[in-house]
């Protein structure tokens, strides 16, 4: 077929499974693994998005300007004008509270990005991803 897939078959010329190269696999093992609804043992688990602070903030919003939905990253440069519309999500939201917190996961490069609401202005802290592990230079590069 190609490079990169070969398709096996038994001695009855019954498909049995397909190989595929390392690349391949890599592209399209996330949308697999969604489609037949594998979860990736490896992944850190990921709470779901606290979106009904978010409706909660955006509800009680008494900022004098309207609802901000542009997240950015310094770190790695990621951004979208409306965070919520992307599918698949650029940013995930990792919590939202009244006074005007908002906090954010870039999906791109794990940073985090805080946004404060204030008063009179908004601003955006973003912290680079550090491995939990970094810190114990024995499990570093253990799984
Ligand atoms: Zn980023």
């Amino acid at each position: 077929m190609s490079d990169h897939i070969n398709e096996l078959f038994d001695k009855d010329g019954n498909l049995i499974g397909a190989l595929l190269s390392a690349e391949a696999w890599t592209t399209v093992k996330k949308p697999v693994l969604d489609t037949l609804g594998i979860v990736d043992n490896h992944a850190e688990p990921e709470r779901p998005e606290p979106l009904a602070d978010w409706e909660t903030l955006k509800q009680y919003w008494d900022f004098p300007y309207p609802v901000d939905t542009d997240v950015a990253c310094e770190h790695c440069g990621n951004s979208t004008q409306d965070w919520a519309k992307d599918d698949p999500r650029l940013f995930r939201l990792s919590s939202a509270n009244l006074a005007g917190l908002v906090c954010f996961k870039c999906m791109k490069c794990q940073a985090k990005i805080l946004k404060r609401h204030f008063k009179d202005e908004i601003t955006t802290e973003c912290t680079p991803f550090q491995s939990s592990k970094i810190s114990s230079k024995e499990g570093r590069y253990s799984r």
